[in-house]
């Protein structure tokens, strides 16, 4: 199944149960999973159409009156289960990981951990109190609110974080309640299916938990065409996100939407700049740039600019590019699309009067899906890269004069996820941090995300909440229940 001159997954998984082996699926045609570093085949993944997508809702419908009703401890057991194989596994899941997404292995460990801390977050998180008293306004009447899940709840995933994404939606829906259908992006079905099989052996019950690989129009269409399907968690693209919204709307399903962003990285005369420019470092080339929280647009106050241009630069000429399982600071992009994006925005910046201050271009002497981290100063708000999600390792540099210019400049944009600000000023952070229409804001420091925290966008990057409490909120329907006893 493996090529092992290329893969870098030893045989035993295999021998473990945690790839799919040959004729584990009703085989409707054979995917085939590529090493991003390499080319090399990783495996076949047999794929389902529009049958299995119906059948796994089937599934999935049968199951949920006996996993909605199931004492929250128990639900929460089996998480806790699952929690516990997730870590177990967190070497295996991390080469799988590195296998078919390319990014380095560290990088790949640390996802395991992130996406383990929401399985353990929802567990614990399914026992809080479902019901709320209200204080009555009728005579004699008695009033409560209860918590009940929403039915079956379909959660679609991208490629960038392979088993984060799923386990910040599998865990709050199944928390919650809900049973669960799954399509993961067609780069990185292994690790999907690695997840499955640990979710079968954390005990989930028949049904329960339903992962569908296939051609993603088919099988995602059917799923929102499908009443039976009440909830809707997308995390991708915005273009792809409109779609799934337009298709959802014939049957009024609960969305939540994780789209794109477009980060603006801002630094004031204040900051201490070598810790801004070691934010920017991460907040750029984290995951090799393939981040929906990475940092698109630099805005550098006049007085600091040059002096940022020149310590960021020098910082990204140290950074490392290697095949993931060599652990440097980048790793390939995941396929030739993400290269092509890359070499049009700074082709276009240049363009536009953009220098180029270090990389631009493809490392060839790794291979076609290597690109050089990249630094662009100079460049114009008329610029592709000062709008478009370029998700990938360039970084966009361009001075600005005042507070009031560089606000109006960075809400300039269709996104709304991350921005992030570096100052020592107080009171310009608290006005800054107020007048960002940004979902999430950042000050001096580029790491914010966890599972108790609601991660999510403003305008068109996104609908709804995932992690924290909010995150259960797409997968319940709250049901008012008034009594009056006469
Ligand atoms: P994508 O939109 O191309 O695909 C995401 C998922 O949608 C995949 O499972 C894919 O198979 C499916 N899909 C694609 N076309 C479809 C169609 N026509 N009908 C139904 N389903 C379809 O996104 P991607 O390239 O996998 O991921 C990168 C994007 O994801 C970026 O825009 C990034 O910003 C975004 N992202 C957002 C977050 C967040 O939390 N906001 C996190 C990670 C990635």
């Amino acid at each position: 199944m493996f090529d092992d001159h290329h893969s870098p997954l030893p045989e035993r998984l295999s021998d473990q149960g945690l790839l799919p082996g040959r004729g584990d699926f009703p085989a409707e045609g054979r995917l085939a999973v590529r090493d991003p570093a390499t080319g090399g085949l990783v495996a076949q993944v047999a794929i389902s159409d529009a049958n299995g997508a119906r059948a796994a809702v089937n599934a999935a419908q049968t199951a949920f009156p006996a996993w909605a009703a199931m004492l929250p401890q128990h639900r929460a057991d089996i998480l806790h289960r699952w929690h516990a194989l997730i870590v177990g596994a967190k070497e295996d899941l991390a080469r799988i990981m590195v296998a078919e997404q390319g990014k380095p292995i560290s990088e790949a460990r640390g996802e395991i951990d992130y996406a383990a801390s929401f399985v353990q977050f929802y567990a614990e998180e399914a026992l809080r109190p479902n019901i709320e008293g209200v204080t009555s306004h009728l005579p004699d009447a008695e009033m409560e609110l209860w918590r009940e899940p929403v039915g079956v709840a379909a959660l679609v995933t991208p490629w960038n974080f392979p088993c984060a994404m799923i386990t910040r939606k599998a865990a709050a829906a199944l928390g919650a309640g809900c049973t669960v259908v799954i399509h993961p992006s067609a780069e990185t079905p292994l690790s999907a299916l690695a997840l499955a099989v640990l979710a079968q052996r954390a005990g989930f019950p028949s049904g329960v938990v339903n992962t569908v690989i296939g051609d993603a129009a088919t099988i995602v269409g059917e799923w929102t065409a499908d009443a039976r399907v009440r909830a809707l968690s997308f995390t991708g693209s915005t273009e792809v996100g409109r779609l799934l919204y337009r298709q959802s709307a014939d049957t009024v399903k609960r969305l939540v939407m994780e789209l794109g962003g477009h980060a603006p990285f801002i630094v004031f005369p204040s900051a201490d700049l070598d810790r801004a420019v070691a934010e920017a470092v991460k907040a750029k080339f984290a995951t090799s740039g393939q981040d929906c929280l990475g940092a698109n647009r630099f805005y550098i106050h006049r007085d600091v600019y040059d002096d940022f241009c020149t310590r960021f630069t020098a910082a990204v000429e140290r950074l490392t590019l290697a095949p993931g399982m060599q652990d440097a600071d980048l790793g390939p992009l995941v396929h030739d699309r993400q290269v092509a994006k890359q070499v049009a925005h700074v082709q276009d910046a240049v363009a536009h009067g953009a220098r180029i201050l270090t990389g631009g271009e493809v490392a060839a002497d790794l291979g076609p899906l290597f690109f050089k981290p990249t630094v662009l100063a100079d460049v114009t708000d008329e610029a592709a890269i000062m709008r478009e999600e370029t998700f990938g390792p360039v970084a966009a540099l361009s001075p600005f004069d005042t507070e009031e210019e560089v606000v109006a400049r960075a809400n300039a944009s269709e996104y709304g996820l991350i921005a992030y600000v570096h100052s020592q000023d107080p009171r310009r952070i608290y006005r800054v941090s107020r007048a960002l229409q940004y979902g999430m804001v950042a000050v001096n420091r580029t790491k914010v995300t966890g599972a108790p925290i609601p991660f999510g966008g403003m305008k068109q990057s996104g609908l709804g909440r995932e992690g924290a409490r909010q995150g259960l909120e797409a997968f319940t329907e709250i049901k008012y229940v008034c009594r009056d006893w006469a």
